[in-house]
């Protein structure tokens, strides 16, 4: 093998280089752009995958954003607390999960969610306050805190109708949130710019907090999944409450001034309140009804997929590559439909030679 470097411009830099690049170009299944060869996805949709749990999610849903509904929450969790069960499935959920073996797959991933969910019961970790958009009250650290955190979150979630959260993207919000509870460990230093702007000698070193690492993130939105009561009663309490908030709000929305009204109607996904169906009565949950909302939770049956019968794709539609996306897609699709045709091609030998007939032409 010749010592070739991997970045794609160094790559094309010589013939060598570019004949290695033919090799190796390979497009990103999401966004078209260049791979490292091997992965179906680009950089940037990777770390989207892992960061975000989705590759079409950009950003960090941040705690102001949800946290004006950390009080409708406290208030009634208050006077409706949680059924005994879902508060036991919470507290078992915050105990840290069990070690897996050195040597085995997963260990290293293990090791981290334990780490960080060991320091969620020190109080050398857990904050004085917590900020319910506008005012502050003590933070609290019980099962039912938690939970409070994770209606908010999914109320945040409930009112964009889960738009913007695909595949895995609400179950990282909600893991993120968990972890946002703590203050998290840093260490003291100052970036390099801020450096400049002190004397000398002068410069006072910072605490910059170590970010969550994506392993912990998904460890805490796999197990979120694994604790379905918790799921499920979170869903419908946010559900519930958030049907009870817009309802509040409707007369005082209505109440407003016409030009301020329209300004109020506008983050609203219903602008008509007066259209909408009856607000569920208050939410009163019963270990039945859990059991009754597990069970009924009906997986949904998997759309048939009609494949279309595999055809002849014909010759390679283009042997000089000249390196543009279009070419690129066009390439691609050939492929998918070549390989096709070829599984198909072999599979009907196998089944002919197993009848112990002719194979077919062309195989
Ligand atoms: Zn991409």
């Amino acid at each position: 093998m010749y010592p070739v470097s991997t970045t794609p411009r160094k790559l094309a830099a010589s013939p060598i280089g570019r004949k290695v690049q033919e090799d190796r170009d390979r497009r990103c299944d999401i966004c078209a752009c260049q791979t490292n060869g091997v992965s179906s996805l680009c950089r940037r949709c990777l770390s989207r995958r892992s960061r975000f749990g989705s590759v079409k999610v950009s950003r960090i849903i941040e705690y102001r954003e949800y946290n004006h509904f950390l009080g409708p929450v406290t208030k009634y969790l208050k006077q409706h607390p949680p059924p005994l069960p879902v508060r036991e499935s919470m507290a078992r959920f915050l105990l840290p999960p069990g070690k897996i073996p050195v040597g085995q797959v997963g260990h290293k991933s293990r090791a981290l969610l334990i780490q960080e969910m060991c320091r969620w019961p020190d109080p050398r970790y857990q904050k004085k306050k917590t900020t319910h958009g506008g005012y502050d009250r003590p933070a609290k650290y019980t099962p039912t805190a938690y939970l409070a955190t994770l209606i908010a979150v999914n109320m945040f979630i409930e009112e964009r109708e889960g738009r913007g959260f695909p595949d895995d993207a609400e179950q990282f919000t909600l893991a993120r949130a968990l972890v946002r509870m703590h203050k998290r460990p840093g260490r003291r230093g100052i970036s390099s710019k801020k450096l400049k702007l002190f004397p000398p000698g002068q410069a006072r070193l910072e605490i910059r907090v170590n970010r969550v690492c994506k392993t912990v993130l998904a460890g805490l939105a796999a197990r979120l999944r694994e604790f379905q009561i918790v799921g499920v009663y979170v869903l419908t309490t946010a559900r519930s409450l958030l049907a009870e908030l817009q309802h509040d709000q409707a007369p005082r929305n209505a109440a407003l001034s016409p030009r301020r009204r329209k300004v109020a109607s506008m983050p609203q996904p219903q602008p008509q309140p007066q259209s909408q169906p009856e607000p569920e009565p208050k939410l009163k949950i019963t270990a039945d009804m859990l059991v009754f909302h597990y069970g009924a939770i009906p997986s949904a049956p998997a759309p048939p997929i009609v494949e279309e019968e595999p055809s002849d794709p014909g010759p390679h539609p283009a042997p000089r590559w000249d390196g543009t996306a279009a070419q690129a897609r066009l390439i691609n699709a050939w492929a998918k439909k070549h390989d096709r045709w070829q599984a198909f091609l072999r599979s009907q030998a196998h089944l002919l030679t197993l009848n112990n007939t002719q194979p077919p032409e062309g195989v």
